[in-house]
C-alpha cells in the first residue's frame, strides 16, 4: 500500500529513506489499529507517553466540550481548565503553596524549570548538573541536559552551563561497584563532589530522572532520596523530570512520592501521561518556596499555547480517569506481576541479562552476549539486528514493542489487561528463542 506520508513528512529519529510504517487510524484501549485493519497491543504506550490507553472516552469528551466553549486564551487571560489543572497538579504532588507553569511538552518544561530555578536562586548563570545517559528533550538546551548518545554531538554543555557526571547504572556501574546501593551512593557522591568543585554559589540545580528513562537506567532504590539530601545540604535546587515517570507509569502520581518527603523535589517537569498523549502539553511544578521567590519579580519568558485550554481540559479530564479508575495503584499492581514475569523468564532465557523496573508498568530488559562477562548483544547505542527482526515479527502478530540498543523497553498503558499482558510476554520470550544473538 502506497503510504503517502514516506515522501513528505521529515519523520523523528530515523534515516529517511529507511522509514516505513503503516498509519494508525484508530485505537481503544490498550490497542490501536492502522489502514489495513490490522490491530496491535501497544507494549510501550507508543512514546510511552499513552497511559490511559488510545481515545479514552472521557478525555475526548473534554476536548470537545472544551473546543465548543472556548478554544484559545493566551495566558495574559485567565482559562478556567487551565486554573483547574494547576490546582489538581499541587493537590496530587502535595505541593499547595506553589506553582504550575505550562508548556507544550517535556523538554520546554525541562527549559523552563531551569530558568526558573536559575532566577529563584538568583545564580543567573549557575551550573545545571545532569546526569549522563539521561534524556531530557531534543531542543538545544535540553540536548545539553541531556548525556543522549543520539544527541551529545550536536551540542556542547559547557555552552549551557550545564555539566554532566556518571549514572547510577548498577548493572554496568561507571565506579566498578558490586551492589545497587554501592552505585547509588558514589553516583550521589560524585554529584556532590561535582556541587563542590563548581562551588555551591555557582550551581543553580541538580537535574535528574528519579526513576525510569529513554536510556533505560532505572535509578536504584536509595539513589533518589540520597540525591535530595545531598542537593539540600548544599543549598542547590533539586529538579525531578518526571516527563515519562509520572502519571502512574512508576506505580505513583509522580516516581519520587515513593520516597514520602524525603524524596520531594523542588520542581518537577511534566508531560506526556499528564493528557495521555490526547493533546500536546507539559508543566512545571513549582515548591511553594521557589513561588514566593518569584512572587514579585518579573518573569521574562512566555509561549503563546502556555495553559492552552483545549489541552487543560485534557489534563483535567486525564487526572480524573487516573483517579477514578485507579490506574495509579493497577499499575504498581501490575508492574509488579510484570516485573516477576520478567525476572522468571530470565532464569530461562540466557540472553536476557539484567531486569530492571519493578515499580508500576514500566520494565526494562537488557540483552547480553554472555551472562558472565555482561557483554551486551551489540555495543551501545548500536541496535542488534535481531531486535530490528523482533520487533517486525511481533507487530505481524499484532503486538508493538519499543527496543533501543540492546534493550527491550516495556510501558503498555496502565489499562492493560493482564492476560493481554501475558500474552505479550510469551510472545517476547518466544521470539527471543527463536532469533540469533551471535
Ligand atoms: N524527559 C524525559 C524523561 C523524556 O522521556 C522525554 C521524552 O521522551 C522528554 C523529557 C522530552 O519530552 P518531549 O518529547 O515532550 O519534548
Amino acid at each position: 500500500m502506497e503510504i503517502p506520508e514516506r515522501r513528505s513528512v521529515l519523520h523523528s529519529w530515523c534515516v529517511q529513506a529507511d522509514w516505513d510504517a503503516p498509519a494508525i487510524v484508530g485505537g481503544a484501549g490498550a490497542r490501536f489499529w492502522d489502514e489495513r485493519g490490522h490491530r496491535y497491543l501497544d507494549m510501550s504506550s507508543l512514546s510511552e507517553c499513552c497511559n490511559l490507553g488510545h481515545q479514552h472516552k472521557a478525555v475526548v469528551r473534554a476536548i470537545q466540550e472544551q473546543a465548543e466553549r472556548l478554544c484559545y486564551a493566551t495566558s495574559a487571560w485567565g482559562a478556567e481548565p487551565r486554573a483547574r489543572l494547576a490546582e489538581l497538579l499541587l493537590e496530587k504532588s502535595g505541593f499547595e503553596g506553589g506553582r504550575v507553569f505550562f508548556t507544550l511538552g517535556g523538554a520546554d518544561a525541562n527549559e523552563h524549570a531551569v530558568k526558573f530555578a536559575r532566577q529563584a536562586s538568583g545564580k543567573a548563570q549557575g551550573w545545571i548538573l545532569t546526569r549522563e545517559r539521561s534524556y531530557h528533550g531534543a531542543s538545544y538546551a535540553a540536548m545539553a541536559l541531556s548525556g543522549d548518545s543520539r544527541t551529545r554531538h550536536q551540542v556542547d554543555p559547557r555552552d549551557f552551563r550545564v555539566r554532566r557526571v556518571p549514572p547510577p547504572y548498577a548493572y554496568r556501574c561507571p565506579f566498578g561497584s558490586a551492589t545497587e546501593e554501592e552505585c547509588a551512593e558514589l553516583a550521589v557522591r560524585q554529584v556532590g563532589q561535582a556541587i563542590d568543585e563548581c562551588g555551591a554559589d555557582g550551581v543553580a540545580a541538580v537535574l535528574m530522572e528519579p526513576d525510569a528513562g529513554t536510556n533505560g537506567i532505572v535509578a536504584p532504590e536509595r539513589f533518589w532520596p540520597s540525591l535530595r539530601e545531598q542537593s539540600r545540604r548544599r543549598g542547590v535546587y533539586l529538579i525531578a523530570d518526571e516527563v515519562m515517570s509520572g502519571f502512574g507509569r512508576c506505580g505513583e502520581w509522580f516516581a519520587w512520592q515513593r520516597h514520602g518527603e524525603e524524596g520531594r523535589p523542588d520542581l518537577m517537569s511534566l508531560a506526556k501521561g499528564l493528557t495521555g498523549a490526547h493533546l500536546p502539553l507539559g508543566a512545571v511544578v513549582l515548591s511553594r518556596e521557589i513561588a514566593a521567590r518569584l512572587e514579585n519579580q518579573m518573569l521574562d519568558t512566555g509561549l503563546t499555547y502556555c495553559g492552552h485550554p483545549l489541552a487543560c481540559a485534557a489534563g483535567v479530564a486525564a487526572v480524573r480517569a487516573y483517579e477514578d479508575e485507579g490506574l495509579i495503584e493497577r499499575s504498581r499492581r501490575l508492574g509488579a506481576r510484570l516485573f516477576s514475569a520478567l525476572k522468571a523468564m530470565q532464569e530461562r532465557l540466557a540472553v536476557i541479562g539484567d531486569v530492571r523496573g519493578g515499580h508500576g508498568l514500566f520494565a526494562v530488559i537488557e540483552l547480553v552476549k554472555d551472562r558472565a562477562t555482561r557483554a551486551p548483544v551489540s555495543p551501545w547505542p548500536q541496535l542488534h539486528p535481531s531486535l530490528g527482526t523482533f520487533v517486525k515479527r511481533a507487530r505481524e502478530q499484532g503486538v508493538s514493542f519499543a527496543v533501543r540498543g540492546n534493550l527491550i523497553l516495556l510501558a503498555p498503558p496502565l489499562v492493560i489487561e493482564e492476560e493481554d499482558l501475558m500474552d505479550a510476554l510469551a510472545l517476547m520470550e518466544r521470539l527471543l528463542r527463536e532469533l540469533c544473538w551471535s
